[in-house]
C-alpha cells in the first residue's frame, strides 16, 4: 500500500517558513491580485490566495475589475502596480474574459514581480537553470519529492500533459534534477506502455480516472496534479486513486496533495520577490 504524500501538512510547513522570513523583512511584502469578471472558480482561487497572504504576514492588494474591462485599462493597472514599491508580486488570475489578450497581460508584468513565473523572461531563466522564481505547481511537486526523500536522479519520469503552466515546466524541473523524462500529451501513441515504465509518474491532464492501475508500475511514485470534478461534483484528480494506491509506493491524494503546495509555493515566490526588492 502506498504511503500518502501529505500536501496539506507540507504546505503548512512551507507557509510557516515564509511567515518567519517575511517577519524579518524591513517592510511588509505585498501581493497585488487582479481578478477580472465573475468566474466562480477564479473567485475561490483568489480568496484562497488572499487568505494565504494573511496567514504569512504578506499584504494583499485586491483589484476586482468588471467583466467589460478593456485591454488598455488592464494594462494601465499593471503599469501602475509595476511602479508601486509596496507591491512585490503581481498576480492576474487566469483565465481572463475572452476579449482580453492573456499573453499581452503576462508580458506586461515586470519580471521581478512575476510571482506566477509565467513571463517569458522567468520561463527562460528556469530553462537555463538560473531561476528567479519557479512556477508554483511544478515547484510544489519538487518540494514534495524532496520532503519525502524520493530519489529522482537516474529515474524514469513520465509527465502527462504539456501545458506551459504545468506539464512543460514539470518536465524541465525533473530533467534538471537528473531524471530521465518523457512528456506525454494527447497525440502520444501507446501511452500506457510509457507510463508503465515510470518510476515517477506525474499526471496533469484534467480527466477523471484517466490513470488506471494497469498503467502504473509496481512501486511507482504517483503524483496527481489535476483538479477535476467527478460525476457527483466531488473534487478529484486524474488518477483512479482506490485502484492505484495499493500498487504505488507513494501517492498524492486529491484534495490535500498538490493543490495546497501550489498555494504555498506562491507565498514563497512573493517572499523571494520582496527579499530581492529589499536586497
Ligand atoms: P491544460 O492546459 O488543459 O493541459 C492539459 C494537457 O493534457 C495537454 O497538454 C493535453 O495535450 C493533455 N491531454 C489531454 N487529454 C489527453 C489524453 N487523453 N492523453 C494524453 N494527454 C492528454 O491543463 P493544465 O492547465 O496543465 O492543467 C491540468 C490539470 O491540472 C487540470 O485538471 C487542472 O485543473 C490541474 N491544475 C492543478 C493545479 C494545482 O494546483 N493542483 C494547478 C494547475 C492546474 P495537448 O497538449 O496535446 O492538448
Amino acid at each position: 500500500m502506498a504511503k500518502r504524500i501529505d500536501g496539506k501538512a507540507l504546505a503548512a510547513k512551507v507557509k510557516e517558513q515564509v511567515r518567519t522570513e517575511a517577519a524579518e523583512l524591513r517592510r511588509e511584502a505585498g501581493l497585488a491580485v487582479i481578478l477580472v469578471g465573475e468566474n466562480p472558480a477564479s473567485k475561490v482561487y483568489v480568496a484562497g490566495k488572499e487568505k494565504d497572504c494573511a496567514e504569512c504576514g504578506i499584504r494583499s492588494f485586491s483589484h476586482k475589475l468588471p467583466e467589460e474591462t478593456t485591454q488598455e485599462e488592464l494594462l494601465a493597472l499593471i503599469q501602475t502596480l509595476n511602479d508601486d514599491p509596496a507591491v512585490d508580486g503581481i498576480l492576474c488570475q487566469l483565465p481572463l474574459p475572452k476579449h482580453l489578450d492573456e499573453e499581452a497581460v503576462i508580458n506586461a508584468i515586470r519580471p521581478d514581480k512575476d510571482v506566477d513565473c509565467f513571463h517569458p523572461f522567468n520561463v527562460g531563466r528556469m530553462v537555463i537553470g538560473e531561476p528567479v522564481f519557479l512556477p508554483c505547481t511544478p515547484a510544489g511537486v519538487m518540494e514534495m519529492l524532496k520532503e519525502y526523500e524520493i530519489p529522482i536522479q537516474g529515474k524514469r519520469c513520465v509527465v502527462l500533459g504539456r501545458s506551459n503552466i504545468v506539464g512543460k515546466p514539470m518536465s524541465m524541473l525533473l530533467t534538471q534534477a537528473d531524471g530521465t523524462v518523457t512528456t506525454c500529451h494527447s497525440r502520444t501513441e501507446d501511452l500506457a506502455a510509457i507510463t508503465r515504465e515510470a518510476d515517477i509518474l506525474v499526471s496533469a491532464i484534467g480527466k477523471t480516472r484517466f490513470v488506471t492501475a494497469d498503467m502504473v508500475k509496481e512501486g511507482a511514485v504517483v503524483i496527481d496534479v489535476a483538479m477535476n470534478r467527478d460525476e457527483n461534483g466531488k473534487l478529484c484528480g486524474d488518477v483512479d486513486f482506490a485502484a492505484v494506491e495499493p500498487k504505488a509506493s507513494y501517492i498524492t491524494p486529491v484534495p490535500g496533495g498538490v493543490g495546497p503546495m501550489t498555494r504555498a509555493m506562491l507565498m514563497r515566490n512573493i517572499l523571494t520577490a520582496a527579499q530581492n526588492h529589499q536586497a
